[in-house]
């Protein structure tokens, strides 16, 4: 039977990408998706062929004056989430209120989703473009290590507990909003990938990279000379500063490389002066279009850049620049798929080392192509779209 899915989600390419090809996907089995976002996102959300609902999101408005500057990045984050789920929560009420969804897909991020599927009563399933925690795994005990008596945590605690009592429903407590009601968890990677794999039961699905087409984007050509493609792309929202660039430049300019940079919007192309004849700098490049052809690609860890790239078997160099990132670069080295390369040890000499060696190591390149195999058997959109409509026929 054709049902009405919602998906909520945070305004982030990260988040966004992997749901469109399961947007597509539940689309062509002929259900209804509504899908809550801002406008950014909307072609691409048209493309896949939801109707985009639109809200205000309080992250384009920058840190809550409330959040102390000085406190752990982490914690900032856990208070930016709080605010952004108390001006969410209202949005998602008015926007469902005369046509509620059988089934909501959120994103792990999306908390404002997770409160609305306790308070309506909807089958709720949760998205995981990053690593999944049980008993076994936790992001926070093995890299973020936040204290749990840090006093701005019992701060985010005691506003989360009255922000749940407000909603004056018996069923939300922080207990419940900890506890997950999600009936299913859907991973955009391999469980092969994920920390402690085998330790997550059922309610696990671990679908891989859900990949689509890309036509807003635009295309890109390989060079004309066959020269070995070399892509440097450090995802949505780069810290990396000009010099990082000019590393690379320096790296690699007249070398066998034909290297294609993506500097995001915040880079000065022009800082960069005049670029040799075998580098192409962008802002933003359709990297599905390129990784195709390219034999390196230099990342700052995202788990989408990462499966993207091991969906087509390139050997990784990670530069992480956040703790989460850092996770994924250090299961790239463990898994031996690619070099891990610590901010701190950058320099022109470890970079050209990084990539020579990624590139050319045999043995990586074996285990680069056993994960590319885990990555496609683990079913895409098409393993997603089947979870998903069990939990429709259970619920
Ligand atoms: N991306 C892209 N072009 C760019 C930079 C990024 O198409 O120039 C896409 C990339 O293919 C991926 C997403 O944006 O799907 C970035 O997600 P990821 O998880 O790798 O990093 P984030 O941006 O969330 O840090």
């Amino acid at each position: 039977m054709k049902k009405h899915i919602a998906v909520i989600n945070i305004p982030a390419y990260g988040h966004v990408n992997p749901t469109l090809a399961v947007v597509r996907e539940l689309v062509n089995r002929g259900h209804r998706v509504t899908y809550v976002t801002t406008e950014e996102f909307v072609p691409a959300i048209e493309a896949a062929g939801a109707t985009p609902l639109l809200y205000r999101s309080a992250f384009a408005e920058g840190p809550h004056p409330k959040q102390s500057q000085k406190s752990d990045p982490f914690i900032r984050l856990l208070l930016t989430f709080l605010e952004e789920m108390k001006v969410v929560l209202p949005q998602l009420e008015e926007l469902y209120q005369n046509d509620k969804p059988d089934l909501m897909l959120h994103d792990y991020l999306a908390w404002s989703a997770k409160v609305f599927a306790i308070k309506w009563g909807i089958p709720s399933i949760q998205l995981h473009p990053t690593f999944v925690e049980n008993e076994h795994f936790s992001m926070d005990k093995q890299f973020t290590k936040v204290h749990p008596f840090h006093p701005a945590i019992l701060t985010f605690m005691v506003r989360l507990m009255l922000f749940l009592r407000k909603q004056k429903v018996k069923e939300l407590t922080v207990g419940t909003f900890f506890a997950n009601a999600a009936k299913k968890h859907i991973a955009f990677f391999p469980r092969a990938f994920q920390y402690a794999g085998d330790t997550f039961d059922e309610r696990f699905v671990f679908a891989g990279p859900c990949l689509s087409e890309r036509h807003f984007q635009g295309s890109w050509q390989p060079p004309a000379d066959d020269r070995p493609v070399l892509l440097i792309a450090l995802g949505t929202a780069s810290q990396a500063g000009i010099d990082f660039y000019r590393m690379c430049i320096e790296a690699f300019a007249h070398s066998p490389w034909h290297v294609v940079m993506a500097i995001g919007n915040k880079t000065d192309p022009s800082l960069l002066g005049t670029l040799p004849s075998n580098v192409e700098v962008h802002a933003r490049v359709p990297q599905l279009a390129i990784l195709p052809h390219c034999n390196a690609f230099i990342s700052h860890g995202g788990m989408n850049s990462t499966m993207e790239a091991m969906y087509y078997g390139v050997p990784l160099v990670v530069i992480p620049q956040t703790k989460e990132q850092e996770a994924i670069a250090r299961r790239v080295h463990e898994l031996g798929v690619g070099r891990f390369l610590p901010q701190d040890h950058l320099s022109i000499e470890t970079l050209r080392e990084a990539v020579q060696h990624a590139a050319h190591d045999e043995e990586l390149f074996t285990r680069v192509t056993d994960m590319q195999q885990k990555v496609r058997e683990a079913g895409g959109a098409v393993t997603a779209a089947q979870a998903i409509e069990a939990c429709l026929r259970d619920s």
